[in-house]
């Protein structure tokens, strides 16, 4: 007991050392953020990741342990987009760290770096729309991915210049293998292109119009409304017009609305990971991207 003891003070100990030595204090508010940090900071970065991918990112709360480690951090790393204002605008007000308020160098929205896809003409809230400033799951499009990779380079280099050459190291490093990681998913993934799908809630837009796969419907009637059995009728009626060869949620939805319909349609349905740690295969950013595509292939092949 004794010995166990001791193990843990040293593990603290050490656990805090680390800590200390690095030079910038990363909050990401979603797994996908804190890997992308991990590739560019490396060790200069220490990462805290707010969520999992198991949770839904638009119903994460402030929590006294968020507040904690908002209040240490250099950097606050997160979606953006509104994505976040359920939680964010809490932690960081609690926190009385002035370094990562909006607008300072400390607070890094990715969304502000990207194209936004399905921007809204028109807003409307009370229909309860969770996107109000298009769509902010920009995880799953590569380009966004290297668009956020390059303004993360330039944050931490400002905030820690010491480390600029590494950061830039590093980012040429993780460019280089991500251009060509695009490639390959690309090439593989040809298959897909033209699949027709029903998604759950918009989380995967990026991905399937990258890879050229028409979305001809969604469970939700609107992003952040749960399914309802009206909506997934009319769903049931359009396969006759517009039909989908496979529905697609994440693993942290209720698979219920998705199984219901796959049993009605007599179309597949499969879970991919929403980020980072979704599935078991999704251990970083690149693996995330084979895991999905895997996925999609094992689906796509006809059954013998
Ligand atoms: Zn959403």
């Amino acid at each position: 007991m004794k010995n166990f003891l001791s193990l843990l003070s040293l593990t603290a100990l050490v656990g805090w050392s680390g800590l200390a030595a690095s030079a910038v204090n990363v909050f990401a508010c979603h797994p996908e953020w804190g890997a992308l940090a991990n590739e560019i900071g490396g060790d200069r970065v220490s990462v805290y990741v707010a969520t999992t991918a198991l949770q839904d990112p638009h119903k994460i709360q402030a929590r006294p342990s968020l507040i904690a480690r908002a209040r240490v951090a250099d950097l606050v790393f997160c979606t953006g987009a509104e994505l976040e204002v359920g939680w964010m605008p809490v932690v960081i007000g609690q926190s009385g760290n002035e370094k990562i308020v909006v607008g300072k160098p400390g607070n890094l929205e990715a969304a502000n770096y990207v194209p936004l896809k399905e921007v809204p003409t028109r807003l409307d809230r009370s229909l309860g729309d969770v996107h109000p400033l298009g769509n902010p799951h920009i995880q799953w499009g590569p380009q966004n991915i290297q668009l956020v990779a390059d303004e993360l380079a330039r944050r931490l280099a400002y905030i820690d210049p010491a480390g600029k050459a590494y950061y830039q190291g590093r980012l040429a490093s993780f460019t280089q293998r991500w251009t060509q990681a695009t490639k390959r998913w690309e090439q593989e993934a040809t298959a897909l292109k033209g699949l027709a799908v029903i998604e759950h809630h918009k989380e995967l837009t990026y991905l399937f119009d990258w890879l050229g796969m028409p979305v001809v419907g969604s469970l939700e009637p609107k992003p952040g409304v749960e399914p309802t059995s009206s909506h997934l009728s009319e769903l049931v009626d359009q396969q006759k017009t517009n039909p989908a060869k496979l529905i697609v949620i994440t693993t942290q939805k209720n698979p219920d609305a998705a199984e219901w319909l796959s049993a009605q349609i007599k179309v597949p349905e499969i879970a991919l990971p929403q980020t980072v740690g979704g599935t078991p295969g999704a251990k970083d950013l690149f693996s995330m991207y084979d895991d999905a595509i895997s996925r999609l292939l094992a689906a796509e092949k006809p059954k013998s």
